[in-house]
């Protein structure tokens, strides 16, 4: 008997702080996805739009081309059933959905690649992180460099002060800190800076 092998779907989870190169081994990945002339789709959450509304964008200025969507039901409505693998950026900006979605797509025999931070400002979880990590076949957990200290760094700092879950920024509102220089919430040295007359515009 001939056993005919399909390939399967799964669900790849790339996390770590801002900085630590999520959005670039996303991307290294999808690259290499087209290699295998596999059709590939990239999305993107509109809430994140700093620097280009229609590419993914590292800190390091590596692109590709992503499709922007407000959120997971519009993945679904974009999405060709033909697209073999999907890749999916700032997936802590998807919320809950995102879990039951992913678990739909790779059910399908689609490879998902989901990059996104794993906690918050204050170290917290950062849903629906964690959920997709239990789910996921593979795992990679991506570290920066600590800022504080050239240590390597699993927090992302927040600079600017707010208790909102989610305030969009990068470079000056956000920086790596490693487990010993992370200070939950807004980093003291920074609203030291703030109040330094020298520092104030
Ligand atoms: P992420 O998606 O995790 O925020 P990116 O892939 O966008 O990360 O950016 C990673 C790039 O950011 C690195 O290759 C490096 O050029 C740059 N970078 C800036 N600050 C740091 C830092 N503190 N630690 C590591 N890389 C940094
Ligand atoms: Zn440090």
């Amino acid at each position: 008997m001939d056993i005919v092998t399909e390939p399967i779907g799964w669900i790849e989870v790339i996390c770590g702080p801002m900085f630590s190169g999520k959005s670039e081994e996303l991307i290294r990945r999808l690259r290499r996805a087209r290699i295998a002339r596999k059709s590939v789709q990239v999305f993107k959450p509109s809430i994140d739009d700093r620097y280009s509304s229609t590419e993914i964008v590292s800190h390091g200025d590596q692109r590709m081309p992503s499709q922007v969507v407000a959120n997971t039901r519009e993945i679904l409505n974009t999405l060709d059933w033909h697209t073999q693998v999907i890749g999916i950026d700032e997936a802590n900006f998807f919320g809950p959905d995102l879990v039951t979605l992913a678990t739909q797509l790779a059910d399908s025999s689609k490879q998902v690649i989901i990059a996104g931070l794993d906690t918050d400002y204050l170290g917290r979880p950062f849903p629906p992180m964690p959920d997709l990590l239990t789910l996921a076949e593979s795992i990679t957990k991506m570290l920066a460099i600590c800022m504080r200290c050239g240590n390597p760094a699993k927090h992302t700092q927040r600079l600017v002060e707010s208790t909102d879950l989610i305030v969009v920024g990068a470079s000056g509102m956000y920086e790596a800190r490693c487990r010993r220089c992370f200070e939950p919430g807004v980093s003291k040295q920074a609203l030291m800076d703030f109040a330094r007359p020298d520092m104030q515009s």
